[in-house]
Order: C-alpha cells, then structure tokens, then sequence
C-alpha cells in the first residue's frame, strides 16, 4: 500500500478538508465503516449471550476483534479489556488498585489529564502523588527519574498531546520495575503512530482509545492488564457477563477480560478497531512513521522561518512526534486556528486537556497540527503558508 495516496483514497474526507486534528480524532477509512456496518445490517446479535447463531456469529467476530488488538500490542487476548476510551482505562487502574495509605504514584507533568487527575484523586485516600516534572519547551530532563524510587505505580504517556514530546518511556519504565513499582503506560498518541509492545515496554497496564491513531470508531477503547496483576485488581464494576456463579450469599467473577466487562460491550466499536488495527498493520509502521516525521520536520522547518511563531516540545526530530503545537505573538491561539478554518484547515486550539504543561509553558493554550499517515506534505505548506499571512497581516 502506498501511503499516503492509498489510504487517502480509502477516506472521502481526505479530499474535502485538510485535516489536522489526529490527535484529537483521526478520520475513519471505509475499511473500518464497512466492518462496522456488516456487523449491524447482517449478524446483529448480542455476544456470549446465546446459542442462535446470530449471537454466535458475533460472538465470534467480536473475540477476533480482541485477537487482533492483542497482536497489535503483542499481549494475549486475556490481558485484553475493552473499555470506552483511554480515560476510562486509566481511572479503572486508579480504582481498581488496591492501594494503602502511604503509596506512592510518580507521574509526569507532560500528562493529558485523563493521566493525571484518577492519580491525583488517589490523595484523598492518602497516596503520596510524585510528578516528574518537565522543563521548557516540554520536555522530560532524566534526573527527573530519580522521583521514580519508592513508587508503587509509575504512569506516564509514550507521546504527549499537547508538545508532541516522546517520553523516554523505556528508560521510566526500566527504573519503575527496578524500584519494584507497577508500570502504566497511556498510548492514546502513540497507538497507530507507532509499534506497541507491552513486552519491550515492559508495562503491567496499557491505555489507548480507538478513535484517534487506530483509526477506529469512537466509543471503543482498550485496558490491556498483565495477566500477573489482574488478581490484585477490582473489576470497579460488576454485572451480567463478568461472572461464573451468582448467589445470594455471594457470586464468583470470570477470568479475565470477561470478568472486567460487565454488561453488554460496544460491540460494533470493538468490531470496527479489530478491523482498524488490521487496517494500520497492513499499511505498516514504518510507512506511517516516515510520513508522520516528513510533516513533522516540514512544519517545524516553516514555522521556524516565522518569528512571530514560538514552537513547544522536543527540539530532536527523533523525540517529537507528529503532534506540533505552537503560539503566535500577539494573536490567540483560538483566533489562529479561526482563520486555518476559514482555509479549510482543521487544527486543534486550546490547552488540549493538559493544563499543568501550559502553565509550566505559561501559555493558557496553542494552536496544534497533528499528522496522521494520509496527511501530505502540500497540505503542510498550506498550513505554513496562511500562519506566513497571518505574521505578515500582524506586522503591518
Ligand atoms: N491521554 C492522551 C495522551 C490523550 O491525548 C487523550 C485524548 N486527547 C487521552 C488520554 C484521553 O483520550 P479519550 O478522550 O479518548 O479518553
């Protein structure tokens, strides 16, 4: 597959908008849209439920669904739970942990608050929250690791939404199991963008939502949990399906995943991200990872010819992502991408769910491009060249 005429061809809205908001959303190819529509116009039924053979054709397709997820990840597909979306995930590991008094969670100050407040909550119940702090322009400094010792949870995202920074997550993780302490790992901006592993990253627990890299449905996401720590964790919630026995003096909960999915799942979304992880594999991270830095360094060249323009994150192209985030002297960053839009130019504005790194920024927001495989590089000159005008229309 050529990336990224193929895949642009597979998603009509490609041609209609220029398209940079992956980091909140990614567009969806037709691939994806047609498994999701046969599972409703031909074998709607609901999953181990039944013996008809509509319940048991969905049931087969949604366990495949789950296979193929766990090999995107290189996990079994018992250690595969699904969930709503990466929030969810990584407040059912702050609930379902079973913390004590005392504890200590090491996060990062680069977190999506997805990642950063189920943790803080965790001091109401007297855990000790440790953050590793960034330095500007939103980057993680490795003395910030030392924080790491006595931690039992260290969580921490591959790839920050707001900076486009790539943590040293191999290097946090190592020192997180040298200190004894579980690893969390939220990969809502790396899942698609890059090969995930849970075994070279080494993370007992791991979060990604569907709808943004995977290029999957919305409403469908993923809590992978290291079969050796599923028995010290609360499913959070219980329900038909999660259960061997019920009495009324007790009940037995089912092996995991089932016994972390009460009631009925989002069948049709855990259906669409099987076939959109397929999708992904088939066009290839390497494809995917040449286009997404050949923008990036595009846009982070053109931007740097426009002194009005401050640019955030890693200053190594090898540790900044596909996620560019930027402000303009003297201009909101609302009003910046008001005009982009008025281009046909979709960017993100704001402070993207993670207002501890804007304010490290002291920034209260930027306007952000994010890049995803069928993004071209004439749509990144585009983008250039209309901030150009809109530096020029400022200095006159
Ligand atoms: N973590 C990161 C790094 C994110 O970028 C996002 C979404 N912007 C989330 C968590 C939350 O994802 P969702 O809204 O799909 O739950």
């Amino acid at each position: 597959m050529r990336v990224p005429d193929e895949v642009r061809a597979d998603i009509p809205l490609t041609s209609k908008v220029v398209y940079f908001d992956n980091a909140a959303t990614s567009l969806t190819p037709r691939h994806v849209v047609e498994a999701v529509t046969r599972y409703y116009m031909e074998y709607r039924g609901n999953v181990h439920r039944g013996v008809h053979s509509l319940s048991e054709e969905a049931s087969r397709a949604f366990s495949e669904a789950r296979e193929n997820v766990a090999d995107f990840i290189n996990a079994s597909s018992e250690e595969v739970i699904f969930v709503a979306n990466t929030t969810e995930a990584l407040n059912r590991v702050a609930l379902g942990m079973a913390f004590h008094a005392g504890d200590i969670v090491v996060s990062t100050e680069l977190e999506h608050h997805s990642n950063f407040l189920p943790f803080f909550r965790l001091q109401d119940r007297d855990v000790t929250l440790k953050i590793m702090e960034a330095s500007p322009p939103g980057i993680l400094e490795e003395e910030e690791l030392g924080k790491i010792e006595g931690a039992h949870l260290v969580t921490c995202s591959i790839i920050s939404n707001a900076v486009g920074t790539v943590l040293p997550v191999q290097k946090i993780g190592a020192v997180a199991r040298k200190e004894g302490a579980l690893f969390c790992v939220d990969a809502a901006q790396a899942a698609g963008h890059v090969p995930l592993d849970v075994e070279k990253l080494g993370c007992d627990f791991l979060a990604f939502s569907g709808h943004k890299g995977p290029m999957g449905p919305t409403g469908i996401g993923v809590l992978f949990m290291r079969k050796s720590v599923q028995d010290q964790m609360d499913p959070c919630f219980l329900g038909g399906g999660a259960v061997r026995d019920v009495s009324l003096t007790g009940y037995d909960l089912a092996d995991a995943p089932y016994g972390f999915e009460p009631g009925t799942p989002n069948i049709a979304g855990a259906i669409g991200l099987g076939a959109a992880v397929e999708y992904i594999q088939e066009i290839g991270f390497s494809e995917i990872q040449r286009q997404e830095a050949l923008l990036t360094r595009l846009t982070l060249d053109g931007l740097s010819e426009i002194p009005e323009v401050t640019w955030y994150g890693s200053q190594e192209m090898e540790t900044h992502a596909g996620v560019v985030s930027f402000t303009m002297e003297g201009m909101n960053p609302h009003d910046v991408a008001s005009i982009l839009d008025t281009q046909g130019i979709m960017v993100r504005s704001g402070h993207h769910c993670a207002l501890p790194i804007m304010k490290k920024l002291h920034v209260p927001g930027t306007v952000r491009a994010s890049y995803h495989c069928y993004n071209t590089a004439q749509e990144v000159e585009q983008m250039v060249d209309v901030v150009k005008e809109i530096a020029r229309t400022l200095a006159g």
